[in-house]
């Protein structure tokens, strides 16, 4: 089983600590810590995840996380194109440390070190070096760097480009990702991480993105925003623009299972074919609490796809058949 959508989010202080410092040194450029000052202990990276994503893997059943940094933290609002730089360096590699103290129950994902008004071919080098160098599978791609103002140009635009060409050359997929929202309107995981996910979806519809790369493989998370709920406003939009059939849409988009109660999950599974679902939790993360109508925890995602109308053949295809095509770079990370 693989869960497609896990971050980092029980950082050792010292990371933290680190960003702090980067945060604090960006009106006093001289006080800016190095990538390689952070110095955190393989015993303190093994605390960070035993108790919380390790016990949670085993009591529910979950193989291997995809682990990215934490999204909340990525940022990309703060400081310049070389503050994120340092900074998802940083993140990257501890996401990377964590992966290879433990093989078997996390793949790394990294953070891309995108800026406000930087076009995002600026990311190439740090994905590539991820993807080469340390063996990660995929990366999270924020469609609105600005941080909830949504300044920057939507993802069909020409500026980002060399960043997809370079994603279907490394053969890795993105999960389309926001980070944390700097505008009060949007509460960032109720409201910016959802709206997100549904923008993007509308910005592939209107744009030939996928005609020009049709390899190119984006996971939308959060079970897809407010999409498959309103899968008929989208067909029907699809048609009155004279717009390809959604269908083609989903040779290239999936689909995660963060969606925190039975009646959704029985939505999504009933609205987008198997194929284009990838089983993921979002632990430990979003929405930590347990359900009082259920006695289970909101993100113990595995137990709605159990639940849900599938046949076995297409219940795999969500737990790891799917990740499997989608990330082929887990190969080799996974039992046949
Ligand atoms: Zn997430």
């Amino acid at each position: 089983m693989v869960d497609c959508h896990g971050h980092y989010t029980t950082e050792p202080a010292a990371m933290l600590d680190w960003r702090k410092r980067q945060i604090a040194a960006l009106n006093d450029p001289g006080q800016t810590p190095s990538p390689d000052a952070l110095k955190v202990s393989d015993d303190e990276i093994r605390a960070s995840v035993a108790n919380r994503q390790l016990k949670l893997q085993a009591e529910r059943g979950i193989g291997l996380a995809l682990f990215s940094p934490r999204a909340g933290g990525m940022g990309h609002h703060i400081g310049d194109a070389r503050t994120s730089a340092d900074w998802s360096r940083v993140s990257n590699d501890m996401v990377y440390r964590v992966a290879g103290l433990f093989p078997k129950n996390f793949a790394p994902v990294c953070q891309l070190p995108q800026s406000p008004g930087v076009s995002p071919a600026n990311c190439r080098d740090e994905l590539t070096r991820c993807v080469t160098e340390l063996g990660f599978v995929g990366c999270n791609v924020n469609p609105d760097p600005t941080g909830g103002y949504w300044r920057d140009p939507p993802l069909y635009d020409r500026s980002w480009y060399p960043l997809w060409e370079r994603m279907v050359e490394l053969d890795v997929p993105g999960m389309i990702h926001v980070s944390a929202s700097a505008n009060p309107n949007f509460q960032a995981t109720g409201a910016h991480y959802i709206a997100g996910d549904t923008t993007a979806f509308m910005q592939f519809i209107t744009s030939d993105l996928f005609r020009d790369f049709p390899t190119l493989r984006l996971i939308i998370p959060h079970g897809g925003g407010a999409v498959p709920y309103h899968w008929g406003r989208y067909r029907g939009l699809a048609q009155d623009m004279k717009r390809p059939p959604l269908s083609d849409l989903l040779r290239n988009v999936w689909f995660d299972t963060c969606v925190y109660h039975q009646p959704g999950i029985d939505l999504l599974t009933r609205v987008i074919p198997a194929d284009n679902i990838l089983f993921a939790s979002e632990m430990v993360g979003a929405v930590n609490g347990v359900d009082p109508e259920t006695g289970h925890a909101y993100d113990d995602t595995k137990r709605y796809v159990d639940a849900a109308a599938l046949s076995d053949a297409d219940r795999a295809k969500v737990f790891s058949g799917n990740a499997r095509r989608v990330y082929p770079r887990l190969a080799g990370r996974l039992p046949e």
